[in-house]
């Protein structure tokens, strides 16, 4: 692979996000959140938390660092009682034969450092699943890496491929909220490529467009959060196409793989000429609702993982020891389970769907993930923060505005949009539905 170095130009005017203000009032923080600002000294802090925070939008006015949507709409959940559509995760554990790997591996004494890759039978279950689902090839010793989750995995991937102001990252806005925070971390340059209401799939010229010799990552979340999208193969083989055109890496978050509604998942690094130069990365929080496991897992050419284990050592060395065994046992889990997976979400994202539709929005049908994302505006709503910080009160739920997704000087193209989440029990959905139903008016 020719992933070229040296190929420096000047930093441009490219579609940076503007470095924004914090969207919300000190005072919509519920008090515990509220206690941790420290008004006016924070600016006087110095080092790289500032860029981080304001690459991610939640730098306020004052300098001080805002909590992330998902933090702030969960603490909303549970200081209103609403029900809480809004973060993504589960509100069932779990098979029970991954929970009791995990608490036979304590038992067993699996509670002391695991090796700097991971265990070698988590990186054998991990190619295991990668050539039974995909027919993808992998040397379990140099081409997988254990992390501690897909947030450090796509951190230490973007900390290590990518390097200063003249490196750009191209991403599909709007983006799960780390990429921006991660890119202005690294100190490379943001190129979002929009995704527009109802499909949200993106216009290949403004994908081509936004693709240059200066993209050093073309980062791809398929399913999609927030959009609950699946790309079509075009999509997928533009994004091939322009990565190898202009020498860049093709990094894949690929999280939600097993919650494809009309399967099977296609992975970017199964597309003629992509494995060679694709970072895959995927976790076991959503296939088996175990969000707080944190245990994620990189695939791909041996030098790109040992590039990004040079940075991932640094950062945790290891995750937790005895949660690896148990995610072996759930990727050898027989077919059924991730058929299962797959069906019963999709079960729950048409009912998600049809309540939303009963309360009056308009609703965007989605081919995989947790979510699904509506607009609001037939309900009245013309600013989906203000709308998603109204609605515990107005209908005891919690969404979260696509807004927080979208750098600030794109938030206008999603200002009535809501996501979602319908990973949560069939009656917490139908009371959800129920609730929206009945909305007061704002
Ligand atoms: N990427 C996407 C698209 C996500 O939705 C999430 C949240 N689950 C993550 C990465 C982070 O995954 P993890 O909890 O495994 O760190
Ligand atoms: N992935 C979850 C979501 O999109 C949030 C995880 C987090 O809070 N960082 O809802």
């Amino acid at each position: 692979m020719g992933l070229a170095a040296g190929r420096r130009e000047a930093p441009g005017a490219r579609d940076a996000p503007s470095r924004g203000v914090a969207r919300r009032p000190v005072t919509a923080f519920p008090l515990a959140l509220r206690e941790v600002r420290h008004p006016g000294c924070m600016q006087q802090i110095p080092g790289a938390w500032q860029r981080t925070a304001r690459g991610a939008g939640l730098l306020a006015a004052d300098g001080a660092p805002v909590p992330t949507i998902f933090a702030e709409m969960s603490a909303l959940a549970a200081s209103t009682g609403a029900l809480n559509l809004g973060q993504g995760f589960p509100d069932e554990d779990g098979p029970e034969a991954v929970l009791d790997a995990a608490r036979r591996a304590i038992a067993d004494g699996v509670n002391q450092y695991a090796p700097g890759r991971g265990f070698p039978d988590l990186l054998d279950a991990v190619a295991e699943h990668q050539r039974r689902f995909y027919g993808l090839e992998l040397d379990p010793a140099r081409e997988v890496l254990v992390t501690v989750g897909a947030t450090e995995a796509l951190a230490a991937t973007l900390l290590a491929l990518v390097d200063g102001p003249d490196d750009e990252v191209v991403v599909f806005e709007p983006y799960y909220d780390s990429y921006a925070a991660c890119v202005a971390l690294s100190g490379a340059t943001l190129v979002p490529v929009p995704l527009r209401w109802p499909d949200f799939q993106p216009d290949l010229e403004q994908l081509a467009s936004a693709v240059s010799d200066r993209t050093r990552v073309i980062l791809v979340n398929d399913p999609h959060n927030p959009t609950g999208t699946v790309f079509t193969r075009e999509v997928l083989d533009e994004v091939v196409r322009l990565a190898h055109r202009h020498d860049a890496i093709i990094v894949t978050d690929e999280v939600y793989e097993h919650l494809v509604f009309d399967g099977p998942h296609v992975p970017v690094a199964t597309l003629p000429g992509a494995a060679e130069r694709t970072v895959s990365i995927s976790s076991a929080g959503k296939t088996f609702s175990l969000t707080g496991w944190k245990t994620g897992w990189v695939t791909g050419p041996a030098d790109l993982v040992s590039a990004v284990l040079a940075v991932k050592q640094f950062l945790t060395y290891v995750g937790g020891s005895p949660f690896q065994p148990a995610i072996a046992v759930g990727l050898r889990l027989p077919d059924a389970f991730f058929a299962s997976v797959a069906s019963e979400m999709a079960a729950k994202a048409a009912l998600l769907g049809t309540g939303l539709r009963a309360a009056g929005f308009d609703v965007s049908t989605p081919g995989g993930s947790y979510f699904t994302v509506v607009d609001a505006a037939p309900l009245g709503a013309t600013d989906a923060d203000a709308f998603c910080r109204e609605l515990p009160a107005r209908a005891g739920v919690v969404g979260i505005p696509l807004t927080a997704f979208a750098s600030p000087a794109h938030r206008d193209r999603y200002a009535t949009l809501v996501r979602f989440a319908a990973c949560k029990k069939v009656e917490v959905l139908a009371d959800a539905a129920e609730r929206l139903a009945g909305m007061t008016r704002g």
